[in-house]
């Protein structure tokens, strides 16, 4: 009865171990969750208020596709302000979260057999999503002494007539490695005189730790032209629930496709999360944004020393997002195993590395509070031991 396409995608397995913890404690088990991608913080109350305005003002009918004028331009505003980018307010297109601007992608540009370069390790969506729309995921092992990022030459291995678009994440979720941006020039120098489309996950743009984020379209003229810039709410002013995404790109018939389909699909998001988003884009909750991340360093600098104290476990500093990628090898290559024996005996969720392409690591996210770091990684050491 199902279709092939379905039938072959996986669950997102970042949303199964977080359902599943849910499920447990739900009956009443001690579980701690280290698995969702979710900040513990309540989102903004500016957001919330502009939110109860648009509803006390009847602000609750279908809008244009890609978003209200007003919010594009908010949009527009942070991009130049924040990544020196132009864009034109037609260029703009506001999804239910990232993760169907992304869906909008690879419908729109990819065809049977068409290659999408995947540095892994990976966001779990990402095969799934260039599979599903009949793609083809071409994957490059990136290694942890590299800091998990591809170089020139990597990508000069696997560039055949068939690639459509190379799919960068920075930060990265699972690793939290940030590309800087001479390590972004030199990807570009090999993109140029191809006709490849760079996809930039920049979700996690605002949580990074000593170090600077670079705009991927921000590189050159040639790399602004050949970027779809993907972006949301959702993790840096912890928003999650809102479900507000977006992508620019310079590319006027795939904008074009890409309102198509979601006029066909989805319409315009939530009005009321389209009036809420606009102080956040135009930066009246910079200070929460900057309260958290400089809460999710302090958490980062004590999981980064505990993890490595643990005879057994490795993990290399993350300098972006709220996730450490913990190399557990020395104990175990099975990282399904390993989470699910994790998850049985001691009540901890973690998400396998394997779900993340890379087999032998575990993800941590530690955007959840210090009392729950301590006893979670406590229960972990006594497991590894
Ligand atoms: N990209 C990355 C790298 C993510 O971790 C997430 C987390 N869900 C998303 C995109 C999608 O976020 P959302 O759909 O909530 O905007
Ligand atoms: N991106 C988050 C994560 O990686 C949320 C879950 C999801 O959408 O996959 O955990």
């Amino acid at each position: 009865m199902l279709s092939q396409r379905v039938q072959k995608l996986s669950e997102s397995l970042t949303i199964a171990i977080s359902q599943k913890a849910r499920v447990l404690k739900a009956q009443g088990k001690d579980i701690l969750a280290f698995s969702a991608g979710e900040p513990d913080f309540d989102t903004p109350e500016i957001i919330k208020e502009a939110a109860i305005k648009a509803l006390h003002e009847g602000f609750t009918k279908y809008t244009a596709v890609a978003g209200i004028p007003e919010l594009l331009t908010a949009v527009q505003t942070k991009l130049k302000k924040d990544n020196n980018l132009d864009y034109e307010t037609n260029e703009i297109i506001v999804s239910n979260g990232a993760k169907q601007s992304l869906f909008n992608i690879f419908a729109s540009i990819l065809d049977k057999d068409d290659e999408v370069i995947i540095p892994a390790p990976f966001w779990v969506t990402y095969p799934e999503l260039v599979k599903y729309h009949g793609g083809k995921p071409v994957i490059i092992e990136t290694f942890e002494n590299t800091d998990f990022k591809i170089t020139a030459g990597m990508l000069k291995n696997v560039i055949t007539p068939k690639t459509k678009a190379l799919l960068l994440t920075t930060p990265s979720n699972p690793t939290g490695s940030v590309y800087s941006k001479k390590e972004l020039e030199s990807l570009a120098e090999v993109l140029k005189g191809t006709d490849i489309l760079v996809i930039s996950d920049e979700m996690y743009e605002k949580l990074v730790f000593d170090t600077e984020f670079t705009a991927v379209a921000s590189i050159s003229e040639d790399m602004l032209k050949r970027t779809i810039t993907v972006n949301g709410l959702s993790k840096s002013v912890a928003m999650t629930g809102w479900r507000f995404g977006y992508c620019a790109s310079k590319i006027e018939e795939l904008n074009k496709a890409m309102i198509k389909l979601q006029s066909q699909s989805t319409s315009n998001i939530n009005s009321i999360t389209q009036k809420a988003a606009i102080p956040a884009l135009l930066g009246e909750v910079d200070e929460d944004i900057e309260m958290m991340r400089k809460e999710f360093e302090k958490r980062r600098e004590f999981v980064f020393e505990e993890f490595n104290k643990i005879e057994g476990l490795s993990a290399a500093k993350p300098v972006g997002a709220f996730y450490i990628f913990v190399n557990h090898k020395n104990i175990s290559n099975d990282s399904m195993d390993f989470a699910l024996k994790l998850l049985d005996k001691t009540g901890v969720a973690v998400v396998p590395g394997v779900g993340f392409g890379s087999e032998g690591y575990f993800r941590f996210s530690f955007a959840t509070s210090m009392e729950n770091l301590k006893e979670g990684i406590k229960r972990i050491k006594e497991f590894v031991r």
